[in-house]
């Protein structure tokens, strides 16, 4: 049953939602189609077919590139009208993300822009810097870059070396040097962290222009070769009073918050190359002939465009419940306050969307490079270029090791404080684990076994996570093998109820009638295997934390709540693959 908690971060993991209550890519209302319409058709007409020029690192059509993108508004989605910008929903930001990840050197280029550059002076600067900088930056005029990481301090970015001595007249002289800045080749304006007088970390926003700021030559990198990687260096660099960004020593507030959002869209734009591969891999494979026939008429072929599909839809049902929540949580109003609010609130499905999009795309994209065989591996075809463009993803905007850590520490804070009822939920799971209820004597209407998995599921990622909790009390963030289990059950939970909403939402539009469509083939396919992921996970974390009779009780109860009968994901599987065959596109 839902209550007002459901508002809250990782509430779903102690509550079930009604469909109702999420967004789904099939509800989007015309504004927010148009705007994702004219995102995709700048990306397709006019970025795609000038890649090659990115590629040789030409930052005048970059420029020209992300001034176009800002008269079409799509750098103006998160910036009120009195800085030039729209101002619209968050769902709106995702969208374009998702339209802009079509291209993933333009992409990073982009989100450098909006998310690391445009974010931060939004929430944390003052009117006079939003007037300065918003304009410009919304209008693609100037561009922006985010300077946090250092060679010595990439995971560990508190550990920034770069100092700040503030001089008599209140101005500051930033020294030190920063690693592989996106847009560091071109960008105008860095958003730069550094610690005042070794100790009080803060940000600062420096421009090109000022004194003693300079690049460092181009990376030489493995992919995105069409988005600039450089470093800055800064020598003795002269940066007025007047462009300290929030308040000294709270710059961990931007660092961090800015990355909350970065998350999500970064979901949103690997999404959006999932999105494009999937299309790339069932046309090849609907051409392509062996042995007298099309390759995707092959079982192994269509195994692999089926999971594709099915593990996208449940990113995009994850990307477009977040983004629904977040805006919910913004119904009130979007002033900085309350858009920081929002984005910590929902800080857990931030990092859950970033894990699994950027996984979901390195598996989607390697099954495309297989796809294409031989000329999965040549430049002739672009499988290649996105294979190697979206490792990346699994790095940046934290790296999955430290997101996955997230997640259960973010959710055993809040349940130490009282924040979310997980101790209470754990406490009474145990009581009733001698004796749960069969997964097999509910209803079996459509969808319902997979309501029951889903279900099933949850009580597991409790029983982890509660006895992680009671084993390590505070010691927990010790525990990272054990942390990492915990953070793939969620994961797979999130994803797992999303896909079951959202194919159930679309059934609630239809007819009612779930159980038929290819919407209902991805969640079950999708969550009978996270069932069996979940499982596993379950053993791993529970083993290393119980052993004699109580890990025996424990691993007895997992096996009674898991007992999912496994469905014939082969047929399901085939008619997704067969669908985006007959109609040469991903299907959602
Ligand atoms: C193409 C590209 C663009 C980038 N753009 C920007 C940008 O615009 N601005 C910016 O500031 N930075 C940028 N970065 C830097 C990026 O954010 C960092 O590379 C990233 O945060 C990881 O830091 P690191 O490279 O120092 O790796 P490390 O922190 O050294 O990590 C190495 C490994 O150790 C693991 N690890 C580290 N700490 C822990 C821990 N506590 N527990 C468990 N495992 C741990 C990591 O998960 C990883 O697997 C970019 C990087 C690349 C490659």
């Amino acid at each position: 049953m839902a209550t007002e908690t459901m508002t809250r971060g990782g509430a779903w993991l102690i509550e079930d939602a009604p469909a109702d209550s999420v967004l789904t890519r099939e509800r989007l209302n015309d504004e927010q189609q148009l705007i994702g319409r004219t995102a995709e058709e700048f990306v397709d007409n006019e970025v795609l077919p000038t890649l090659d020029r990115l590629e040789q690192k030409d930052w005048t059509w970059a420029r020209t590139l992300v001034r176009r993108a800002g008269e079409l508004g799509l750098l103006a989605t998160d910036v009120p009208d009195a800085y030039g910008g729209i101002d619209v929903d968050k769902v709106s930001s995702v969208i374009v993300g998702e339209a802009v990840g079509r291209c993933a050197s333009f992409a990073t280029t982009f989100g450098a822009q909006t998310g690391l550059t445009i974010t931060p002076i939004l929430c944390f600067g003052t009117d006079d810097q939003k007037q300065r900088y918003l304009p410009r930056l919304v209008s693609g005029d100037i561009i922006g870059a985010y300077a946090l990481s250092e060679s010595g301090s990439g995971s560990d970015a508190l550990g920034a070396r770069a100092r700040a001595i503030q001089q008599p007249d209140g101005s500051y002289v930033l020294s030190g040097e920063k690693m592989w800045i996106t847009n560091g080749g071109f960008a105008d304006i860095f958003i730069v962290f550094a610690k005042i007088g070794g100790e009080h970390f803060s940000a600062f926003i420096v421009e090109r222009g000022f004194p003693g700021v300079s690049t460092g030559r181009e990376e030489h990198k493995l992919g995105l070769l069409g988005s600039s990687t450089t470093p800055l260096i800064l020598q003795d660099a002269k940066v007025p009073a007047a462009n300290l960004l929030g308040e000294i020593g709270k710059g961990h507030k931007i660092a961090f918050n800015t990355l909350n959002y970065g998350r999500l869209k970064l979901g949103a734009m690997c999404s959006g190359g999932a999105r494009l591969a999937i299309e790339e891999a069932v046309r090849y494979a609907s051409q392509r002939k062996q042995f007298g026939k099309p390759i995707a008429s092959f079982g192994a072929i269509r195994h692999k465009l089926g999971e594709m599909i099915a593990r996208q839809y449940a990113v995009e049902a994850m990307l477009y419940r977040t983004g629904g929540l977040i805006d919910g949580a913004l119904a009130a109003g979007h002033a900085p306050a309350q858009i920081l609010a929002a984005l910590e609130e929902f800080a857990i499905e931030a990092s859950i969307l970033k894990v699994s999009s950027s996984e979901t795309v390195d598996y989607i994209l390697d099954e495309n490079v297989q796809i294409h065989g031989g000329n999965g591996f040549v430049r002739d075809y672009p499988a290649e270029r996105h294979y190697r463009d979206a490792r990346v993803n699994r790095i940046f905007e934290g790296t999955n090791e430290i997101n996955r850590l997230l997640i259960p520490g973010i959710l055993a804070r809040r349940a130490f404080k009282g924040g979310l009822p997980l101790i209470p939920a754990a406490k009474r799971l145990m009581d009733e684990i001698m004796a749960p209820p069969s997964m097999e004597s509910a209803g079996d209407a459509p969808l319902d076994a997979e309501r029951r998995a889903v279900g099933a599921m949850k009580k597991v990622a409790l029983m982890v996570l509660g006895t992680a909790m009671q084993t390590y009390g505070e010691k927990l963030a010790d525990e990272q093998e054990v942390l990492l289990a915990a953070a793939d059950i969620a994961i797979d939970v999130y994803a797992s109820e999303s896909a079951l909403l959202r194919a159930l939402r679309v059934a609630d539009a239809r007819s009612g009638q779930a159980g038929t469509s290819l919407h209902d083939a991805a969640a079950r396919v999708f969550i009978n295997d996270a069932a069996v992921r979940v499982e596993a996970s379950a053993k791993t974390a529970l083993a290393a934390m119980a052993s004699g009779d109580t890990l025996r009780t424990l691993l007895a109860a997992l096996r009674r709540l898991l007992k999912v009968t496994p469905i014939n994901t082969v047929e399901l599987r085939r008619q997704l693959a067969d669908a985006a065959v007959e109609r040469r596109t991903y299907l959602f």
